[in-house]
């Protein structure tokens, strides 16, 4: 940071690594799934993402896989060395969930489902397993951080914060990207920042543009949802990346956060 802005508070060292949580919105088959493991694992990057229970705004919607899903997820993780990460929607879950990944995602509509986060809180204290947990559509950063105590307060504090877009009067696109956010939780607190950029995006053609956003900004990792072949996709067809288009992303992100000093994995 250069020398005039020095007078910001500034809470303590950040990594130099930008992680990506890149994969599928649902995991539909194994098929599909392995395919965008080996796109991930093939450009060195460590995670993958993927739904397996889906908090689904309509009920008739693809609800996930459920168990099968993280089977699927647990061998391609253990296949291709990549370290995944699922949503857990109901506390019933908890133990289920974290038997089978490395991290564990609360999702917007679940920010201040209390019960599920103390839930959350006392599955992953001991394992320290990484909880993913993104910022409610419609909550400050106040109400965000506060809700972040009650998984800290059961004894795990490996929590990586993602912002995913808020509700607002625009329509143009999905969500409205609070991009703010990662300098204010900077300025906030030590925990790492994560930029959902395809929720908010809501079409593939805007991704890249945020995800570049993101990265300058400062975030410590990002989610791009990516599957093989988006227009059959059971939920969030709109927003996938292709892995071609995931893969011409990553090329130029690193360039990015190589002018950054910083690297992506
Ligand atoms: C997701 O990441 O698959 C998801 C449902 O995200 P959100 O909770 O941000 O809508
Ligand atoms: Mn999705």
């Amino acid at each position: 940071m250069s020398e005039q802005y020095k007078a910001l508070p500034d809470l303590g060292a950040r990594s130099d690594e930008i992680t990506i949580y890149a994969g599928p919105c649902s995991v539909e088959s194994s098929e599909q799934f392995n395919e965008v493991a080996a796109c991930i694992s093939e450009l060195g990057l460590t995670w993958i993402r993927g739904g397996a229970f889906k908090p689904r705004t309509n009920p008739h919607s693809f609800q996930g896989l459920g168990e099968e899903a993280l089977q699927i997820m647990a061998e391609a993780g253990e296949r291709f060395g990549l370290k995944t990460l699922t949503e857990v929607v109901d506390s019933a879950h908890c133990d289920l969930v974290h038997s089978y990944v490395d991290g564990m995602q609360i999702g917007t509509r679940n920010m201040a489902n209390f019960s599920l986060l103390k839930n959350v809180g006392k599955v992953t204290a001991e394992s320290k397993k990484m909880v993913l947990f993104k910022r409610g559509m419609a909550a400050s950063i106040d109400e965000w951080l506060a809700a972040a105590d009650y998984l800290t307060m059961e004894g795990n504090d490996n929590i990586v914060l993602c912002e995913r877009g808020l509700r607002t009067f625009e329509t143009a696109t999905r969500f409205t990207l609070d991009i703010s956010a990662v300098p204010v939780i900077h300025k906030r607190c030590l925990f790492p920042i994560c930029v959902d950029v395809s929720h908010p995006a809501g079409q593939r053609d805007l991704v890249p543009s945020l995800a570049r956003a993101a990265v300058a900004v400062g975030c410590d990792s990002l989610m791009i949802e990516v599957h093989p072949d988006p227009h059959k996709a059971l939920s969030d067809g709109p927003q996938q990346l292709t892995c071609e288009q995931f893969a011409l992303l990553v090329a130029e992100l690193r360039e990015l956060a190589a002018c950054m000093g910083k690297k992506i994995v």
